[in-house]
């Protein structure tokens, strides 16, 4: 299992359930590809970046020359981070890219994390300098070296605006409503660097471009963990079925599967998609 694939189950298991048996294809997200290119870019050998290039050049490039406008955006966005000197540093002490399988509870799974950094944490200590006066303490921050995943993204919004989540039927952060903690928590758990948080580094798509650091407590992400650890029997049981699952009849998939749809009223109020 990978992430994505859970994530589609999560959010309409018709759609990732017919991606699964090729009788559906994603459409082309340009969104997408600006975000494989700006990690491409920040993270990739030149291999891979004229790869990238060469299987998506209709997209990338005009025909007389020239990259198309989002492209030639995503390419300043690259520029913008390379002279933050602190997401430089960072990028310089991780391991990029890296491919990992684990276990979770019986259950295999493979995925490929942005960056492991090796990152140092400060954390303060209080020692007693004398024991009958409690208030005289001594304060002393020590540092030590641990590891933390941290995931790039790209991003029209920033992570703390609140969206329309339709499967919870309520606002929700950016970070939330694509479930990027869900992710670090997997990885983090993959690494056995849950304990010590896990961040993103989120760049935003339009000038003047910003970039948001968020820092997810332990807590969080092994409260992700354990929704996962709660969800994988069920989301199992849609990947392996003969039959399509029900959709969610509001995503682009169901709207071409499913174009007729019958509904009987009988009352007000009453409502079901
Ligand atoms: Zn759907």
């Amino acid at each position: 299992m990978s992430n994505s694939r859970f994530k589609g189950y999560q959010k309409c298991a018709f759609q990732q359930w017919m991606l699964d048996h090729k009788s559906w294809k994603m459409p082309y997200k340009k969104a997408f590809l600006i975000g494989s290119y700006v990690d491409a870019f920040l993270l990739e050998d030149e291999t891979v970046q004229e790869e990238l290039l060469a299987q998506n050049a209709d997209k990338i490039f005009k025909k007389r020359g020239g990259m198309y406008a989002d492209f030639e955006n995503a390419s300043k966005m690259v520029d913008f981070v390379k002279s933050n000197q602190k997401v430089m540093s960072l990028i310089e002490k991780s391991e990029a890219q890296k491919i990992v399988k684990f276990d979770l509870d019986g259950y295999k799974w493979k995925g490929k994390i942005d960056m492991l950094c090796e990152t140092k944490v400060y954390h303060e200590t209080k020692t007693l300098t004398d024991p009958d006066k409690i208030a005289t303490t001594k304060q002393k921050l020590d540092s030590s070296m641990v590891k933390q995943i941290i995931d790039l993204k790209t991003t029209a919004t920033s992570m703390l605006e609140l969206q329309w989540d339709a499967v919870k039927g309520i606002k929700v952060p950016t970070w939330e409503l694509y479930s990027y903690h869900q992710q670090l928590a997997l990885y983090a758990h993959a690494t056995g660097t849950i304990d010590n948080g896990a961040k993103i580094i989120a760049i935003s798509k339009s000038e003047p471009f910003v970039i948001e650091e968020l820092y997810f407590e332990p807590e969080i992400l092994k409260q992700a963990l354990n929704n996962v650890r709660a969800e994988q029997e069920e989301v199992h049981k849609l990947f392996n079925s003969k039959e399509a699952p029900q959709g969610c009849m509001t995503c682009d998939c169901c709207k071409e599967m499913i174009p007729y749809r019958k509904h009987t009223i009988t009352k007000e109020g009453e409502w079901a998609l």
